[in-house]
């Protein structure tokens, strides 16, 4: 394609390399027509959940579901893990959003706070007695601050009464998570996969089916669209409930396989190299600054900077060039740019950023 453009946007973003490849043997497959009923269908998802647990080291117990997207997920898991209390460690919008969901569900949820720009470490936190679940965001995407994976897993250990769930939407398949310790975690596929969006994908241990069923025996609503017990149900047997995104589910198995191809640690090691790039460029660029105050809570996928002019007119003149990079989010949409540091966004198309901003 002439003057195609590069997406260094936090999602949907840049697609994967190969993604035309994928669609067209999809396409040649005739996929898009076949049964949600049918073993090809479930020969698809079992490869797809096959990777997966390859890619993110998921035991065999656990259930990887699929839904239509991240946020569905977030009503789900206070749907299905909470009766009275969840608890949320809050500092940007997605994690506040997740909290919301909580309330919105009349729980009386409970949340620490931080301000934008900031996380958490985890001897600063402390979890209200009855929290029957710790809702963690990995990568907080609107303020590009990151909590690192040793802190979630002290934070679990330590509270091992309460079930601990990660939102790893704008991170995955980065953080090295330890799911024999966290209890449920989830992910969409239009970020660091690089797939066009629709497809949510959930991961629960055996104590996340346990507690759902234990709220219904005690006569509590699970909401009607496809409940944990549902969907667990279902995935055990490569199926889901309804008719599921088989384009999405087919596109993230063939990514998961090429990411297992080229080794999680390579791909992890590149992330980091390439985060650290943007990061060493933009502290020593005149003007311009990290927002995230604590450099060991830096996300490695998400890079938000401060901007010593109006953002739109920068998004802008870097545009010419064909480079789309993203706004800051809400009160900070002028005064930031977020740039995604995503497994499609290669080493080579960094560095073309960095020479266009050398220009400004
Ligand atoms: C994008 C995002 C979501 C929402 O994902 P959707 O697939 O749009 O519902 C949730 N959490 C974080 C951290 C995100 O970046």
């Amino acid at each position: 394609m002439e003057n195609k453009q590069h997406f260094f946007t936090v999602g949907p973003a840049e697609l994967y390399p190969e993604i035309e490849v994928y669609i067209a043997e999809f396409l040649e497959k005739q996929l898009g027509s076949i049964s949600h009923r049918s073993t090809q269908f479930k020969q698809i998802y079992e490869f797809t959940d096959f990777q997966l647990r390859k890619l993110l080291k998921i035991p065999a117990q656990h259930a990887i579901m699929f839904t239509g997207s991240a946020s569905e997920i977030w009503e789900k898991i206070i749907q299905n893990l909470v009766i009275h209390e969840s608890f949320h460690l809050v500092n940007g919008s997605f994690s506040e959003k997740f909290y919301k969901y909580a309330l919105a569900l009349q729980k009386s949820s409970k949340a620490l706070e931080k301000g934008l720009g900031q996380g958490f470490v985890y001897n600063e936190i402390e979890v209200p007695e009855y929290a029957e679940l710790i809702c963690a965001t990995q990568n907080e995407t609107s303020t590009g601050i990151q909590m690192r994976e040793a802190d979630i897993h002290k934070l679990k250990r330590s509270n091992s009464k309460s079930l601990m769930a990660v939102d790893m939407v704008s991170s995955a398949p980065i953080p090295d998570l330890d799911f024999d310790v966290i209890d449920t975690a989830f992910f969409s596929v239009q970020k660091n996969f690089g797939l066009p969006a629709g497809l949510g994908v959930w991961i629960a241990n055996e104590a996340c089916l346990e507690k759902s069923k234990k709220i219904k025996a005690d006569g509590h609503s699970l909401g009607a669209h496809h409940d944990l017990p549902t969907l667990w149900k279902n995935a055990k047997e490569y199926q889901n409930p309804a008719t599921p995104n088989v384009m999405g589910i087919f596109l993230l198995g063939k990514v998961a396989e090429n990411m297992n191809h080229i080794g999680i640690d390579v791909i992890r090691k590149s992330t980091e190299d390439k985060a650290k790039k943007l990061y060493r460029y933009f502290e020593n660029k005149t003007g311009y600054s990290v927002a995230a105050e604590n450099d060991s809570l830096r996300s490695k996928t998400a890079i938000v900077i401060n901007t010593p002019i109006n953002s739109s007119e920068i998004i802008k003149t870097i545009a010419k060039a064909n480079m789309i990079i993203g706004a800051g989010y809400g009160p900070n949409k002028d005064s930031q740019i977020r740039i995604s540091n995503f497994v499609a966004n290669s080493d080579t198309q960094i560095d073309a950023l960095i020479k266009e901003f050398e220009k400004l």
